[in-house]
């Protein structure tokens, strides 16, 4: 009984002294602070010319279905809007799967980073694999292939920090949200 009581009160203490902590840190910080893109994050452009800030959402950390994080960033905008390129690189891959519907994986020129574009109603003319391509090149057009809710046409936009394989899958998720607002503000 004694060392049931005991445990109480740690755990009491430490929550206690958890709390006050983090009322330490908001207090000598004022606001917490916003997502910060870092000095080792890619420089990209605009997906979507005429971007608003209301359109994008910070949605990388929210679960998706079967337990998997979403990792990305939503951009909502009317279905057949052009797809631009936020950096210029090659497409290396052009896939459709179940969720992500028609997609375009395209490596920076080098080859560090991998963008990744979902949900599109289709291609453009001229984008194949190995195509080379530069910031702003149209890559295809908004849908809600995939899925998506054909009442929500949107741009899923990735990036991931590729291995040293190169491989266009499995690289390490890196938020979008930080490096589209920057994008934004450069404008
Ligand atoms: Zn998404």
């Amino acid at each position: 009984m004694t060392s049931l009581q005991c445990k109480g009160i740690g755990l009491f203490s430490l929550g206690f002294a958890l709390g006050a902590l983090t009322v330490a840190i908001l207090v000598a910080t004022g606001t917490p602070p916003a997502p910060q893109a870092s000095a080792q994050s890619p420089q990209i452009g605009l997906p979507i010319a005429g971007l608003r800030l209301a359109d994008i959402h910070d949605t990388f950390h929210e679960g998706r279905g079967g337990g998997r994080p979403h990792e990305a960033t939503d951009i909502l905008a009317p279905r057949g809007t052009p797809v631009l390129s936020v950096d210029s690189g090659t497409i290396v891959k052009l896939f459709t799967s179940r969720d992500g519907g028609l997609t375009v994986y395209q490596f920076d020129s080098s080859q560090v980073y991998c963008y990744y574009y979902a949900h599109l109603d289709r291609y453009a003319e001229g984008i194949a694999e190995r195509t080379r391509v530069k910031q702003g090149d149209c890559l295809g057009f908004v849908g809600s292939t995939g899925n998506a809710r054909s009442a929500g046409p949107h741009l899923h936009f990735g990036i991931t920090r590729i291995g040293l394989e190169k491989h266009w899958w499995g690289g390490e998720p890196i938020d979008p949200y930080p490096l589209l607002i920057q994008a934004l503000q450069k404008k």
